[in-house]
């Protein structure tokens, strides 16, 4: 009992790149994983950072700092979302950066592992002071980035007219159009059918092999989503159509509850309206604490990290945690969980229906020939289906956790290429 508290007191202090290194350290133990390759593993192989003059509204100019990491890329260009948050910070880019390195493993897509960010708060900012923002941040990073070397994409608070602006200026400055360089595009510039969704998709359809193996039925499956932006929004579309009950939704303001199943197509028109789900009148109000407690069979945190620690772990009801948001869970909540019987989806498998619909993107773009929705969406089916088949494959050939098992896959792939490759010189 004292060591399970003094390695909670511990780990409430972890911040999230440590919290990183701790599950890369967990795997490397647990596979044997060679110790100059653990070694490389462990620290990013490049990090950019940058001051970002933007002109304000008022006249005046304003400095941002942003970021642009790269993990590894032994198994191909990195890969990975920008952020603009007012909480970003340097190390929490580097643990997102690493966690694409295991993402694009897991559902072995040809790419290394990248993550940028910006400190700034989009939702306190013009479309102007946006625009010049994300231009000057580009033109900042494009040292480093490209369609063969490193291709940012969508993450919290970015969106696909940002893309589109990033697109834009990198092809300004080679002096002609280079779509491949950003994915999340809108399609009028070479976007992809169905990348909009994919995250979501993605997680539908491990949700959906997760219950399966569990023996449990989707028809009525009660599901709270908390965050309410590109990934639980479309999680909560997707899912009430596919017969799952969304019982409780929320977003940075607050959130809302009914057991009987939430109108979701009325919730999206009132975010869409008014900014936020809290207030919908077709449910009781409740926090965002109260959303990760709240009883349900399937758990989607859909918003920022550490939201699950061993504070409110014992008292999860769900049967199932699809991390749709990157690091929700700490290393901590993830041994009680784990013990209680609750299956992990870890956010390396179940939000990974993003990146890899955006590889599919810059495989057209660089081809010049798009698909239908259908293709991309069948495409991402099987390749989701994989990777949990392979998670859930080495979780029980080795006996841990999911995130364990898609540790295991993931790093043991970076690993094989990193160290076919060797050290230059
Ligand atoms: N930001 C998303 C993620 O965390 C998407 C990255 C991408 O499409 O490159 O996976």
């Amino acid at each position: 009992m004292s060591s399970t508290l003094d390695r909670s007191a511990v780990q409430a202090s972890l911040n999230v790149w440590q919290m990183a290194q701790r599950q890369l350290d967990d795997i490397a133990k647990i596979i044997g994983l060679d110790s100059s390759i653990h070694g490389y593993l462990r620290e990013p192989k490049r990090v950019l950072q940058v001051s970002v003059p933007v002109r304000m509204d008022s006249g005046s100019h304003r400095v941002f700092e942003g970021y642009r990491v790269q993990h590894n890329m032994a198994r191909g260009p990195g890969k990975g979302g920008i952020r603009f948050h007012p909480d970003v910070t340097l190390d929490e880019v580097k643990a997102l950066a690493m966690w694409m390195s295991w993402k694009c493993a897991l559902v072995n897509i040809p790419f290394g592992g990248a993550k940028g960010g910006v400190i700034c708060d989009p939702k306190n900012m013009s479309m102007q002071e946006l625009e010049n923002l994300t231009r000057r941040f580009t033109s900042e990073i494009s040292i480093i980035i490209g369609p063969e070397k490193d291709i940012p994409a969508p993450d919290v608070y970015t969106t696909p007219q940002i893309m589109a602006w990033i697109m834009d200026t990198y092809s300004m400055q080679k002096g002609y159009s280079i779509p491949g360089v950003v994915t999340g595009k809108p399609i009028a510039i070479g976007g992809s059918a169905g990348r909009d969704k994919a995250t979501a998709r993605g997680c539908l359809y491990v949700v959906d092999e997760a219950m399966k193996e569990l023996k449990l039925s989707s028809g009525g499956a009660r599901v709270a989503i908390q965050g309410f932006g590109n990934a639980g929004m479309h999680a909560a579309d997707l899912m009430a159509a596919a017969g799952y009950s969304i019982v409780a939704v929320s977003d940075s303001r607050g959130g809302v509850a009914n057991a009987n199943g939430l109108d979701v197509a009325k919730v999206i028109a009132f975010k869409q309206e008014t900014g936020s789900v809290a207030g919908f009148s077709g449910g009781e109000k409740l926090s965002n604490k109260e959303l990760l407690e709240y009883d349900c069979d399937v758990l989607v945190p859909a918003a920022l990290e550490k939201v699950i620690s061993a504070d409110n772990a014992p008292r999860i009801k769900a049967k199932i945690v699809a991390e749709a948001a990157n690091g929700p869970t700490l290393p901590e909540a993830d041994d009680i969980l784990y013990e209680r019987g609750i299956m992990v989806l870890p956010d390396i498998l179940a939000n990974a229906g993003g990146v890899t619909v955006s590889y599919f993107e810059w495989v057209q773009d660089l081809q010049e020939l798009f698909w239908e929705e259908q293709t991309v969406n069948e495409r991402l089916r099987r390749i989701m289906e994989r990777a949990f088949r392979d998670t859930l494959g080495q979780a029980n050939r080795l006996k841990v956790n999911m995130r364990q098992g898609a540790y295991a896959v993931a790093v043991g792939r970076v690993a094989e290429a990193t160290s076919l490759r060797g050290v230059y010189p």
